[in-house]
């Protein structure tokens, strides 16, 4: 199999180029047909397996053909170092597409709320985030996520292990519930699966 098979738009293929990305990996050979057909989808998978591009490649091949406005796909991630390293991903793939992302997080290193909200403002089609800081905006009206078509959760188990799981929820409560919603996870004990009945329709499972 070659990305080639899945057709993407070739200002994404071009991104895939300039990245040096060849041959999907395992995980996405696997992932991307189902999110391409529209399906939730639960996928267990480790760190290093690519399965950040598994679910950022569909969706930015969707949104650029979407021909919506404002925010379209929400990332939730454990940590701010993650949610770094998906936007960077999104920015390299998204390059000559025209969509970019914020990520969005807590803590004082320069990426305050004013730059956020600025990159918002200009048009960010991504948000990437951690649950506690994105709550805070969301319950202080800062941020508007009601035009979300895509919600993928990252390192589910992680989040959870972390206490995020009323804090995902209640951020749930802002989106539309028509809706793509991706699970990837590290592990798959029952409270993920349960918490993910909460989440996600008629899920499809994969497992690396
Ligand atoms: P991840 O498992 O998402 O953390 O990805 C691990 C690393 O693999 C990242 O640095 C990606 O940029 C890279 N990567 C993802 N998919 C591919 C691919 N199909 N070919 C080459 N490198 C990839």
């Amino acid at each position: 199999m070659t990305f080639n098979d899945f057709k993407f738009v070739e200002s994404l293929q071009e991104g895939l180029d300039a990245m040096g990305f060849e041959k999907p990996t395992p995980i996405q050979e696997q992932a991307m047909p189902i999110i391409m057909d529209g399906k939730d989808i639960i996928a267990t998978a480790q760190t290093g397996t690519g399965k950040t591009a598994a679910f950022i490649l569909p969706v930015l091949n969707r949104i650029s053909q979407s021909g919506q406005k404002g925010v379209q796909a929400l990332i939730l991630a454990p940590t701010r170092e993650l949610s770094i390293q998906i936007d960077q991903q999104i920015q390299g793939l998204a390059y000559f597409l025209g969509i970019s992302s914020i990520p969005i997080y807590g803590g004082g290193d320069g990426n305050t709320w004013e730059q956020q909200k600025r990159a918002l403002e200009m048009g960010a089609e991504i948000v990437v985030a951690t649950p506690g800081r994105l709550i805070a905006l969301l319950t202080s009206g800062k941020i508007n996520l009601g035009s979300i078509t895509h919600l993928i959760l990252d390192e589910a188990d992680r989040m959870l292990d972390m206490g995020f799981s009323d804090d995902i929820l209640t951020i749930v409560n802002y989106l539309p519930k028509k809706r793509q919603t991706l699970l990837f996870s590290a592990t798959m004990p029952p409270k993920i699966r349960k918490f993910s009945q909460k989440l996600l329709h008629q899920p499809e499972e994969i497992s690396i």
